[in-house]
């Protein structure tokens, strides 16, 4: 097997167990590699510390598997690996639809698997994890015996590994037009062609988190995507809900989703860059009970960080401006770049320029089927804050 020995200095990151490892913090390798391969990773003064997978295109040369030197990466490594995925899940109560693997967090980097229901949807984002695809697939056929499995490999990271954008069936093909039940309602989910794998499963204990604060109000729902926080909020008793998404595919998606809830009379959504319209309502006067936002990352990389923090700031300023005194705003945030203590920050900024005055409700996470692991900064990604705005 090849062997890969680090500097003498490296990173506290890998000595305390990040499973990564940087081109630049690599002494060696011993071996004729070929990207995809599995190595053996040692510290400077040779002592064992894992086996993972190597990408010499990758600035990310090295992301770790396993610690145990006993372990064998085949076929039935990721049976087992899989199998504890799906233990994990039942033990935490998350089975009809779940996370099934969340990458680093499960001990696969830059693996995803959601379960939708009997629907599995797989991204494989570093060649590494690629070259395994046909063996996870097997796993997830021997656990599962499911209906389909889909691939939504058509990530841009995906090309920093040297590896194409691509999407299809992994199983004989199905209606990929699939409907699944989350906290009693029901949503259509389009694997093939919806966002990310088709649905955003993190938040879905998240939804539930609104169902006091919405009974009898006038709800705003802006960055709704399919819909789902505002048919759970007319399904709690909303006295209207209005939802906008500049997404003209998704806006249609979610008010079929309100009419197979039963809720189109009280719950609709429509076309709109929320960034104006909010602007707009504002200055018209325009107030709501409660105002729900989740808009998208803003950025994907440290450099541009201050371009996320003038979008989240702006958005939740505007948000606010359409509150009545004693509503609520449902914010959240879902890129790690932005950690919670840096959002509340941003969320306090925006509550001086609007002039209110803002009281914390509830500041959660998302859903335990994405486990977190401490000093593994893009496990913790989800920030869902409520407050009280006076
Ligand atoms: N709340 C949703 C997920 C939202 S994802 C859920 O729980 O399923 C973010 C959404 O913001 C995407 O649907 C995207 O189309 C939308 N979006 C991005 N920029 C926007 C803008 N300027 N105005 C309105 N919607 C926008």
């Amino acid at each position: 097997m090849i062997s890969v020995y680090l500097k003498r200095k490296i990173a506290p990151r890998v000595a305390n167990g990040h499973p990564w490892v940087f081109a630049n913090e690599v002494e060696r390798i011993d071996g004729d590699v070929q990207g995809g391969d599995v190595v053996e990773l040692f510290s400077h003064d040779k002592k064992f510390i894992g086996k993972g997978y190597i990408n010499p295109k990758s600035q990310i040369l090295v992301r770790l598997l396993t610690r145990n030197r006993a372990d064998v990466i085949n076929e039935h490594y990721f049976l087992e690996g899989l199998r504890q995925c799906w233990d994990y899940r039942k033990k935490i109560g998350y089975t009809e639809n779940c996370r099934l693997v969340f990458g680093e967090a499960d001990g696969f980097p830059q693996l995803i698997v959601d379960k939708f229901n009997d629907y599995f949807v797989i991204q494989t984002l570093a060649l590494g994890i690629d070259t395994w695809k046909p063996a996870i697939v097997n796993a997830i056929n021997t656990i599962f015996e499911p209906k389909g499995i889909y691939e939504r490999n058509d990530v841009p990271v995906r090309e920093l590994e040297g590896l194409p954008q691509q999407k299809g069936f992994l199983s004989a093909p199905f209606d990929t037009q699939i409907i699944i039940t989350e906290n009693g309602l029901r949503f259509h989910v389009d694997i093939e062609n919806g966002q990310k794998t088709g649905y955003f499963l993190d938040q879905q204990d998240n939804r539930k988190a609104i169902q006091h604060i919405v009974k009898d109000a006038e709800v705003l729902g802006a960055f709704t995507y399919t819909g789902t926080f505002e048919i759970h909020a007319a399904h709690y008793g909303a006295k209207s809900v209005l939802g906008l998404d500049i997404s003209a595919n998704a806006v249609a998606q979610a008010n079929r989703n309100a009419e197979l809830n039963g809720v189109q009379d009280r719950c609709r959504f429509e076309t709109a860059n929320a960034f104006d319209v909010l602007k707009q309502w504002g200055k018209e006067g325009k107030q709501y009970d409660v105002v729900m936002l989740d808009p998208p990352a803003f950025t994907k990389s440290r450099e541009t960080i201050q371009k996320a923090i003038t979008g989240y700031k702006e958005i939740n300023l505007r948000g606010m401006k359409l509150i009545r005194p004693g509503g609520f705003l449902v914010t959240s945030s879902c890129t790690n770049l932005v950690g919670p203590e840096l959002f509340l920050q941003i969320i306090e900024m925006a509550a001086k320029d609007a002039r209110r005055k803002i009281r914390q409700v509830t500041f959660q996470t998302q859903a335990p089927d994405h486990p977190i692991i401490w000093g593994m900064e893009n496990t913790q990604y989800l920030k869902f804050l409520v407050v009280q705005v006076q």
